[in-house]
């Protein structure tokens, strides 16, 4: 048996120019689409299917990538898309899955969570929604003003996503899909978002991560305001075993950022390093006295983040905390409506 701790390579010297499509794999190709904010873009892959193919992720629904799919269609030729993946919710992945699903014949397909999700974000009424993040992000000790500022601006990208289709295919861990002859396992994984699906064709050693992991980038998490309490980070963790469980020590990442890359188990051990050091800085910080998730954000980034992502730094600050405090390490105490996060006497 191999160790699987081999190195951590990126497969692609270079990253196809957004629109253009790379063959990774018999069958398989690699796009890249726009994104507005960092990082710049987003990865969709295109498998062959039959007659037809299964797009995996979406990008964005807006004028680029729109025009982009419409180019790809063009070039696919026989029934051109028949199926939309989408690994998770996130406007980045689902955003143009309902337009292509349109506008083309396709079917969306994606586990229950990531459809309820992303149903809920679209349908949740405005005053409702801004009043839950009002609520949640103060508590946290969030000024009144920069509160403010998030609720107006800080969510907009949320919704950079095309009507969700009202019928989906439901895709549930440890289901097998054939796609273009080939046997894909179906994995999920939380942290990142309620239930990311992930695909494994194990034949060909290759692994669809989505978000779950890339080559250079540590995948972001936050507690959600609909689920203050929760546990993002032991979610996100495990997701990182089942992979490791699943995949084999030589099999291709096929990310959502970034670029394929070889070597997973050891970009595991540097992401649970990465988390662990992350934990381990909330811990100092709160040793010196009790702290709001608001005041962590000094001791975990360098600068303090502007209006249109500080409330998704908040709650990465609590992702630490919350796993810190499942843990028994930290205390979380409310004092007039104020949450701050104490260690443990
Ligand atoms: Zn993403």
């Amino acid at each position: 048996m191999t160790s699987g701790r081999g190195a951590v390579s990126i497969e692609f010297a270079d990253a196809p120019e957004a629109g253009e499509m790379r063959e990774i794999a018999d069958g398989v190709f690699w796009l890249r689409l726009p994104l507005p904010y960092e990082p710049g873009h987003v990865n969709a892959y295109l498998l062959r299917d039959g007659d037809g193919w299964t797009a995996v992720d979406a990008g964005l629904f807006d004028e680029p990538t729109c025009a982009i799919w419409r180019r790809v269609r063009q070039r696919l030729g026989g029934q051109g898309i028949t199926t939309v993946l989408a690994t998770h919710w996130h406007p980045d992945h689902l955003g143009a899955a309902g337009w292509i699903c349109e506008t083309f014949g396709a079917t969306l397909a994606t586990s229950e969570s990531e459809f309820l999700r992303g149903l809920v974000v679209q349908y949740m009424p405005k005053e409702e929604g801004d009043a839950l993040e009002r609520g949640f992000f103060l508590s946290h000790g969030l000024a009144p003003d920069e509160t403010e500022l998030w609720v107006a601006n800080g969510r907009r990208f949320m919704h950079d996503t095309y009507r969700i289709p009202p019928t989906y295919r439901k895709l549930a861990s440890g289901q097998t899909v054939a796609i273009g002859g080939h046997d894909f396992r179906i994995a999920v994984a939380g942290g990142h978002s309620p239930e990311e699906v992930m695909l494994h064709d194990a034949g060909r050693g290759l692994f669809f991560c989505a978000d779950q992991a890339g080559p250079r980038i540590a995948p972001t998490m936050a507690v959600q305001p609909s689920d203050p309490l929760g546990d993002p980070l032991r979610h996100f963790l495990a997701g990182l075993d089942t992979i490791a469980a699943m995949s084999g020590p030589d099999d291709l990442l096929l990310p959502g950022h970034e670029a394929p890359f070889r070597g997973f188990h050891t970009r595991a051990d540097e992401l649970r390093a990465f988390y662990a050091r992350r934990c381990h800085q909330v811990l100092a910080a709160c040793s010196e006295g009790p702290k709001t998730a608001n005041e962590l954000l000094a001791s975990l980034f360098r600068r303090r983040p502007g209006p249109i992502w500080i409330g998704f730094l908040i709650g990465e600050a609590l992702a630490y905390a919350n796993n810190l405090v499942a843990r028994g390490l930290l205390e979380r105490q409310v004092d007039h409506g104020i949450v701050r996060f104490s260690m443990r006497p």
